[in-house]
C-alpha cells in the first residue's frame, strides 16, 4: 500500500515548527513517531499536503524530573517511557502503560505526545497520566498555554490543539508522600492489539496507615473519551483503605462509565471488567502508596 503524496518538512526549533504550521495551516500536518499517522495515510483515511517532523527538535525530547514537577518533552519516545528508572520511582503507573504499548518495534518510534494527539479512548498513555494530574503544554507563534488532561480531549480524534499548535511538554507534579498508582489493561490478545478496557487508579493517604486523602480513577475505552470516575472517587476519600471499599469503589466506578458494544466486548461486558480493574488498580495504588514515605 503506497502513501500519498506529500512535502516532507524537518524543522530544527520548535519556533520553526510553529511558523511552518501557521504558513502551511490545514493543509500541514504533525509527524513525531508516524505509528498512527502513517497507517492513517496508507489507508487514505488523511492525506495532508505537508508532513512536519518534529521528532528531530532536540528540546522535545528531553525529560526533566529535577524539580517537583517532572516535565517529558513530547517526543520523548514510548521506549524510553518504558525503561525509565526516574519514572518508574514518581510516576510508576505511567511506566506500566508505556511497557503495555504495542511492541518493542512500535514503542521504539512512538512518543508519548503523539499517543495523546491521536485522542484514541482506547490509548494506553493517556489515564495513567490523567490520575497524576498532568497537563498538556501547547505552544504557537503566537503564544503557549497549558490545559489539564482532564479538560484536552474532546472526542475520539479530537482534542484542545488547534491547527497552529504544537503539543511541547507534559508535565506532572511528583505525587505526595503516601501516594501511589496502578495501571492495568485488558485486550483479546496480550500484545499488539487495540485495548478492550483499561483503568488507572491513584490514592494519595495521609500517612502510612492513614485514609484516603485524595483518589482519582480514570477508565478507558468506555467512553468517547477516557472518562474519570467521579462516584467512585468520592465514595473512597476519607475511608480507610480496604478490600472492601475498593470492591465498592469498582461497582461505582462501572456506574461512571458509557460504554457500547462493539466487536471487542459487549457494553455489559465492559462495565463488568471496568469494575474488576479498578479494584484491583485500586489494590496496586495503595501497595505502592504506604510504602511510598
Ligand atoms: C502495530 C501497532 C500497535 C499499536 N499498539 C498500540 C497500543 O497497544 N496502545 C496504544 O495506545 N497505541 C498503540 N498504537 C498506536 C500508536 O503507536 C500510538 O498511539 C503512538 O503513541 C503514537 O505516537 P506517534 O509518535 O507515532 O504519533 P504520530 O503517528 O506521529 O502522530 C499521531 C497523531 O498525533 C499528532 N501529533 C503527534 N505529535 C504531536 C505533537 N507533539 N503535537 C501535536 N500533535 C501531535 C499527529 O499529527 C497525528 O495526528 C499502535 C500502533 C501500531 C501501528
Amino acid at each position: 500500500m503506497l502513501l500519498p503524496k506529500f512535502d516532507f518538512h524537518a524543522p530544527a526549533t520548535t519556533e520553526e515548527a510553529c511558523q511552518m504550521l501557521t504558513e502551511l495551516g490545514k493543509n500541514a500536518k504533525l509527524i513525531a513517531g508516524g505509528t498512527d499517522l502513517m497507517v492513517n495515510m496508507k489507508h487514505r483515511l488523511i492525506s495532508p499536503e505537508h508532513l512536519i517532523s518534529i521528532s528531530g527538535i532536540d528540546e522535545l525530547t528531553k525529560l526533566d524530573s529535577s524539580d517537583s514537577v517532572i516535565k517529558i518533552g513530547a517526543c520523548f519516545t514510548v521506549a524510553d517511557l518504558a525503561e525509565s528508572e526516574e519514572i518508574g520511582k514518581k510516576l510508576s503507573a505511567l511506566r506500566t502503560g508505556a511497557r503495555a504499548l504495542g511492541s518493542p518495534l512500535v514503542r521504539n518510534l512512538a512518543t508519548i505526545g503523539g499517543n495523546i494527539g491521536t485522542a484514541r479512548p482506547a490509548a494506553d498513555i493517556p489515564p495513567s497520566l490523567m490520575v497524576y494530574g498532568a497537563k498538556a503544554v501547547l505552544k504557537s507563534s503566537t503564544g503557549e498555554r497549558t490545559v489539564s488532561l482532564d479538560k484536552f480531549f474532546r472526542g475520539p480524534g479530537l482534542t484542545e490543539i488547534q491547527a497552529n499548535e504544537i503539543l511541547t511538554e507534559i508535565q506532572a507534579e511528583t505525587p505526595p508522600p503516601y501516594a501511589g498508582a496502578g495501571y492495568i489493561n485488558l485486550g483479546i490478545r496480550k500484545a499488539q492489539d487495540c485495548n478492550l478496557v483499561n483503568v488507572a487508579s491513584f490514592v494519595a493517604l495521609d500517612g502510612p496507615d492513614g485514609i484516603i486523602k485524595d483518589a482519582r480513577i480514570v477508565m478507558g475505552c468506555v467512553g468517547p473519551i477516557h472518562l474519570r470516575a467521579p462516584s467512585a472517587e468520592k465514595l473512597l476519600i476519607g475511608e480507610k483503605p480496604s478490600e472492601a471499599i475498593f470492591a465498592k469503589a469498582g461497582a461505582a466506578a462501572s456506574g461512571d462509565c458509557t460504554p457500547i458494544d462493539d466487536f471487542r466486548g459487549s457494553a455489559a461486558y465492559k462495565k463488568a471488567m471496568v469494575e474488576v480493574l479498578t479494584r484491583r488498580t485500586l489494590g496496586l495504588a495503595y501497595d505502592e502508596a504506604k510504602y511510598r514515605g
